[in-house]
């Protein structure tokens, strides 16, 4: 049921499932199938974490609705619904422009190999090669070996071709040449492979839907419900204070921020000094700023793309791409017809990677001055592409990275959450504490919709092992 507050939660659960993002609510869903008792806490007043939106006026804004591999229909069909898995919709329509190269592709691996002939002479058994090698990246040679390097081997000396191959990557998760092969490798295949995709009905539709569902199968759900602590003796799980309550737990899988599991919440630090060392040394994704725009019901918008990657800088640099005021900008547009059929208007949201320190410390004033020249930065290079789109708007809002931590939680905004390190300091985290189990934003792999979807559903088989007493620890 969604309780209507924690007072009327059960005295004790098999597992508190603390933070309902797509994580955390794959967790509880596969859970509560299984046979167990679920709480799933949410500090916020509506499930979804990143996979968010918001409503202004007539528009409907997705915070996080922008491309997502084709798997993800799979992903839903199987832990969700058939229904779910059948609103999975492809993106056809993907450009790029930059002073190094301007084309349409279907972000397909078919349509990429012949971009790369026909615009960068390059082989299409070359690139055959390349998109070979990505689907069979070996996972232990991927710590040693860097993007930048993987690419190299590949085409020797054409960072243009890099560019092409790269930056969608670093425009959605901050990756870039330094982060390990594997990690690039495993994302760009899997949004190549079949394709890249959206959801018919918008994110609205999505999380009620999974609302609907988590409370029909069983689950107890408080919204508004912040976990404050993860109460531990010998070494194992006891209990969760969320809002003052002390509710008993056998179990615990955490969709909160990796830090702020360990070190604020399970309070690491005194129980294992060593690991929590780890846990603090892992480095974080980069952060994301977004401009919301609005346009006004019947004005019309060219169909340029589904999503647009516009930037101005002479060649792949992730460093610039951060920049603020930003130069690189990816755009998503929300067409009448398209995401939610039969609505008014439409809505371009533009994303561009940010660094945390060019929001943090600033007067309320100069806040809102930063934001200010964020949004007109974002009309001026939009307008390259759609001349007058500035006075076909009716609504214009900015996000920080600020923002994204206040709604969330991740510590500085980190958009995917912590780099590949924190991948396997997850993994070992259950060894470490009998009964914690961590799923959603890790390593940039269980990241995304897809990856922190998939981690939720890991995450629970992991935990219904313990709770059967199979697991170490156990
Ligand atoms: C701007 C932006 C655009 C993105 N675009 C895309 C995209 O187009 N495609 C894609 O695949 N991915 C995208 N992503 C990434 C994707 O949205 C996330 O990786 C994914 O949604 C994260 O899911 P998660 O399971 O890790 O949970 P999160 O979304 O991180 O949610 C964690 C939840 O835990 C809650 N929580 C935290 N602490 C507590 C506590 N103490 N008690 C209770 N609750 C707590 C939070 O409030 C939150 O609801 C985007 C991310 C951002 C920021």
């Amino acid at each position: 049921m969604l309780l209507p507050s924690l007072a009327e939660a059960a005295a004790g659960y098999d597992v508190v499932v603390i933070g309902g993002g797509l994580g955390g609510m794959t967790a509880a869903k596969r859970l509560v199938d299984a046979g167990h008792s679920v709480l799933l806490a949410e500090r916020q007043a509506r499930l979804g974490g990143y996979a968010t939106w918001f409503r202004r006026g007539d528009h409907i804004f997705d915070v996080a609705l922008h491309a997502f591999p084709a798997g993800m229909a799979k992903t839903l069909r199987k832990y969700w619904s058939r229904e779910l898995g059948e609103r999975v919709i492809p993106l056809t329509r993907i450009r790029f422009e930059n002073p190094e190269f301007s084309f349409s592709t279907t972000f397909s691996s078919g349509d990429f190999k012949r971009v790369l002939k026909e615009r960068f002479a390059v082989p299409e058994a070359g690139s055959e090669a390349f998109f070979q090698a990505c689907r069979d990246y070996d996972f232990f040679r991927g710590a040693g070996e860097s993007t930048g390097e993987f690419l190299e081997r590949h085409f020797p000396g054409r960072l243009d071709v890099a560019r092409v191959l790269l930056e969608t990557v670093t425009y959605a998760t901050g990756t870039n040449l330094d982060d390990p092969a594997m990690v690039y490798a495993v994302v760009f295949s899997n949004f190549i492979q079949k394709g890249t995709c959206s959801f018919l009905g918008g994110t609205d539709f999505l999380l009620a839907e999974m609302q609907r569902l988590l409370i029909a199968s069983g689950v107890d759900v408080a919204v508004g419900s912040a976990a404050e602590k993860i109460i531990l003796s010998d070494g194992r799980i006891r209990a969760v204070r969320i809002a003052g309550l002390p509710i008993r737990a056998k179990a615990v899988v955490s969709n909160a921020n990796l830090k702020a599991t360990c070190l604020e919440l399970a309070d690491l630090d005194a129980l294992r000094p060593d690991f929590a060392a780890e846990i603090r040394a892992v480095p974080l994704s980069a952060s994301v700023a977004q401009v919301y725009l609005g346009v006004r019901p019947g004005e019309n918008v060219p169909r340029l793309a589904d999503i647009l990657f516009s930037s101005r800088e002479a060649s792949y640099d992730a460093e610039a791409f951060r920049a603020f005021p930003p130069r690189s900008i990816s755009y998503s547009f929300y067409y009448p017809d398209h995401i939610r059929p039969g609505r008014p208007g439409a809505e371009i949201v533009a994303s561009m990677c940010a660094n945390y320190e060019d929001w943090d410390n600033l007067t309320p004033g100069e806040y809102r001055d930063r934001k200010k020249i964020l949004i007109q930065s974002v009309l001026a290079d939009l307008s390259r592409h759609i001349p007058g789109i500035a006075e076909k708007l009716d609504w214009r809002e900015a996000a920080t990275p600020k923002t994204l931590e206040r709604f969330t939680g991740h510590w500085r905004g980190a958009s995917f959450g912590s780099k590949f390190p924190g991948y396997l300091a997850a993994e070992k985290l259950p060894a470490e504490i009998g009964g914690l189990f961590h799923c959603g934003s890790q390593g940039i792999l269980m990241s995304g919709w897809l990856g922190s979807a998939n981690c939720g559903a890991l995450a629970a088989g992991k935990a219904q092992a313990y709770l059967g007493g199979e697991y170490p620890n156990g």
